[in-house]
C-alpha cells in the first residue's frame, strides 16, 4: 500500500466493496458523486472535512456548468444571472475612491454573445453551491462519509484497495472500489503518490485573503462593477464580492501585510472606517499547473487534482473539474453497467487533459495574467469566451470525424454540429412543450434525423446492440423552429443523421443518407460506445 499518511489508528479487518469511491466532497468530489448516483451508480464519497470551508472560494458557475445541473434536476435551486452577466473589473484608489481602467476578460469579445445555451449561469458562492449537491447526490443514492479521510491506496488488477480513516473515532477499514476519482484538490496526495507530474507556469504567488461582511459598502455594487484591483503606494491588493453580504480582499503573503491589523487593511480597500465584520481568513496558493496525464489504471484524477489554475473571470477553475466529471460519469456508469468495454476509460484523459491544457494557455495569454507567462504566449489566438464555454473540441476513438487540422474552440454556430463540440442547443417542441435539444441527450446515444429510413438503419443495428440507443426523427418526435432548421444547425443534408452522447457531445454525423446505412451506423456505435467485443 501507498501511505500517504504516517498516523496509526485502530484497524477493521472488514473489507467493503464499492463500484466507485470518490475521495474529496468539495465542488468536483460532489458533482461527481451526483452525475455518477443520477447516471445509477451508488458511489461513496469520503471527505475529510465534516461540513464545506466556512471561506468560499469559487463564485462564477459557466453556462455549461449549469447545463450538467439542469440535466440532473438541480437547476432551479441555484438562482441564475440574468442574460449577458458578466464580472467587470476596474483599478481603483479604494472602493470608495478613484476607479479608472476598466478592463475586458477577453479583449474585445466581452459583449453578449448569441443566446446559445439554455442557462445563464450563477453567481453564487461555493459554500452554497455544496450543500445543495450534497443533499442532491445523497437522494439519487450516493453515500457521503463526512470526516473521512484516505490513508492509504494501492492498484490492483480487480480494484483499489483504499485505508480510510473516521477522524471521530480513529477507526480505519479498507474499501475496494471498482474505480476511484481524486478529488482532492490542488496538492492532491492521490497525484503525487502516483507520480504524476504537472507542468505550466507553476507556482505565482501565496495569497492571504479576509472575508467580512460591510452593509454599508454593498450599495457600490449598483454601479455593476464587482471586481477591484486596489492600487495604493502601501497596498496591492484584489477586492471582490460574494453578491451575498459577503466581501473578500486579497493580497500578497508578505511579512508587512501579516503584521498589519486585518481591520486597517479593509478600510484602507474600502476607502472608509465603515463597519466591518470579519468572518474568515485563507491563505492559498495561486499557480498553474496540469497533470500530464488524468488517469493511472483504475484511478482517475478531476478537478484541482488534475488542472490548477488561478481564479478568472473565465471560471476556469471550478468549472473545468465539474465538466470532467461530467465527461467521466458516463463512461464509468457505461463500463460499471457493462454496456461498454473498459477502454472507453481511455477517452476520458484523451478528451479533457487537453482542455486542461488549453485553459491554462488562454489564462496566461489573457491581459489578466499574461505577464506571468512573459513573453511565451505572446500572439496566442484568444478564443472567444463562448467558444471557451461552449465550444471546445473532444478528441478521442470515442469521437469519429474530429480531424487535426479543426481548432480546439469554436462558437456552437461555427461548429455547426461538428463531431467532437457539444450539441448545439435550439428550443425545440416534443409533444407540445417546449425543450432544449440538449434535454434530449441524457442515458443513452441518441440518432437525431429528419429522415424516416435513418430509423429503419437504427433499429437493425440496435437490435444487434448491447448499448442503449435511440433515434428521435425531427419532424415526427421533435420540431424544429422554422427559422433554425435541424439541418443547417447539426450541418447535415435533409438525408443526414447525428450521433450524439449521453454528455451531449457529438460522436458521429453523416451528412447524407449512405446506401449502406444500417451497417455504418452499427459501425459507428460500436466504436462510440467502446462495445465489448
Ligand atoms: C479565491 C478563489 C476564487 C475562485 N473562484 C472561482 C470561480 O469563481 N469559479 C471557478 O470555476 N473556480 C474558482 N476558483 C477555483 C475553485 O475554487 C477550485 O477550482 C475548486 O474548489 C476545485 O474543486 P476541487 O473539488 O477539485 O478541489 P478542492 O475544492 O480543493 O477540494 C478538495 C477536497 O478534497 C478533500 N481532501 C483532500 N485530501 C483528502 C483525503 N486524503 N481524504 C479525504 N478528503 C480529502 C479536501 O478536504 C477538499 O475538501 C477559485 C479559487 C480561489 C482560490
Amino acid at each position: 500500500m501507498s501511505n500517504t499518511s504516517t498516523t496509526t489508528s485502530t484497524i477493521t479487518s472488514t473489507t467493503e466493496r464499492i463500484p466507485v469511491l470518490i475521495i474529496g466532497g468539495s465542488l468536483v468530489g460532489l458533482s461527481a458523486a451526483l452525475f455518477l448516483a443520477w447516471r445509477g451508480i451508488r458511489p461513496v464519497v469520503i471527505e475529510k472535512h465534516t461540513a464545506s470551508s466556512p471561506h468560499p472560494r469559487a463564485i462564477g458557475f459557466t453556462e455549461r456548468t449549469l447545463e450538467f445541473y439542469r440535466a440532473v434536476g438541480i437547476a432551479d435551486r441555484i438562482p441564475q444571472v440574468p442574460p449577458g452577466t458578466r464580472l467587470r473589473r476596474v483599478r481603483a484608489t479604494s472602493l470608495t475612491g478613484d476607479w479608472h481602467g476598466e478592463s475586458d476578460w477577453t479583449p474585445g469579445q466581452d459583449g453578449a454573445h448569441a443566446v446559445a445555451s439554455p442557462c445563464t449561469g450563477a453567481a453564487l458562492a461555493q459554500d452554497r453551491l455544496e450543500p445543495i449537491l450534497r443533499t442532491a447526490a445523497a437522494a439519487h443514492g450516493a453515500e457521503l462519509r463526512l470526516g473521512v479521510e484516505m490513508l492509504a491506496f494501492e492498484q490492483l488488477d480487480d480494484g483499489v484497495p483504499v485505508d480510510v480513516r473516521d477522524r471521530a473515532t480513529q477507526q480505519i477499514h479498507r474499501v475496494m472500489a471498482d474505480y476511484v476519482i481524486a478529488a482532492d484538490g490542488a496538492d492532491s496526495a492521490i497525484r503525487e503518490t502516483l507520480g504524476i507530474a504537472r507542468r505550466g507556469v507553476g507556482h505565482l504567488r501565496t495569497l492571504r485573503s479576509l472575508l467580512f461582511r460591510c452593509p454599508e459598502a454593498d450599495p457600490v455594487l449598483a454601479k455593476g462593477i464587482q471586481q477591484f484591483n486596489i492600487e495604493q503606494p502601501d497596498l496591492r491588493a484584489f477586492l471582490t464580492t460574494y453578491g451575498d453580504g459577503r466581501w473578500v480582499l486579497m493580497f500578497d503573503d508578505t511579512e508587512a501585510y501579516r503584521a498589519a491589523d486585518p481591520h486597517e487593511l479593509v478600510h484602507k480597500a474600502l476607502g472608509s472606517p465603515f463597519a466591518v465584520e470579519m468572518l474568515a481568513a485563507g491563505r492559498w496558493e495561486m499557480a498553474g499547473r496540469i497533470a500530464e496525464r488524468y488517469r493511472a489504471g483504475r484511478i482517475f484524477l478531476a478537478g484541482d487534482a488534475a488542472h490548477q489554475l488561478p481564479p478568472t473571470r473565465g471560471g476556469f477553475g471550478a468549472n473545468t473539474g465539474i465538466d470532467d466529471t461530467w465527461n467521466l460519469a458516463w463512461k464509468l456508469a457505461w463500463v460499471l453497467q457493462g454496456h461498454s468495454s473498459s477502454r472507453l476509460l481511455d477517452t476520458y484523459d484523451a478528451e479533457r487533459q487537453p482542455i486542461g491544457w488549453l485553459r491554462h494557455q488562454q489564462t496566461f495569454a489573457r491581459p489578466d495574467y499574461a505577464r506571468w507567462a512573459g513573453d511565451a504566449l505572446q500572439g496566442e489566438t484568444l478564443y472567444a469566451n463562448e467558444a471557451m464555454e461552449l465550444g471546445q473540441l473532444h478528441r478521442s476513438f470515442s469521437v469519429i470525424g474530429a480531424g487535426a487540422e479543426l481548432p480546439p474552440a469554436a462558437s456552437p454556430a461555427e461548429w455547426a454540429g461538428q463531431p467532437g463540440t457539444r450539441a448545439p442547443h435550439v428550443w425545440i417542441q416534443r409533444d407540445g412543450q417546449r425543450l432544449s435539444t440538449l434535454d434530449l441527450f441524457a442515458h443513452e446515444l441518441v440518432l437525431l434525423t429528419g429522415d424516416g429510413r435513418w430509423t429503419d438503419a437504427a433499429r437493425t443495428a440496435a437490435a444487434r446492440l448491447p448499448l442503449p440507443f435511440k433515434a428521435v426523427r425531427v419532424g415526427s418526435d421533435v420540431t424544429f423552429p422554422a427559422d433554425v432548421p435541424f439541418d443547417e444547425c447539426f450541418g447535415v443534408s435533409s438525408g443526414g443523421a447525428v450521433l450524439i452522447r449521453p454528455d451531449g457531445i457529438i460522436a458521429w454525423r453523416s451528412v447524407d443518407f449512405p446506401v449502406n446505412a444500417a451497417a455504418v451506423l452499427e459501425d459507428a456505435l460500436r466504436t462510440v460506445g467502446a462495445c465489448p467485443a
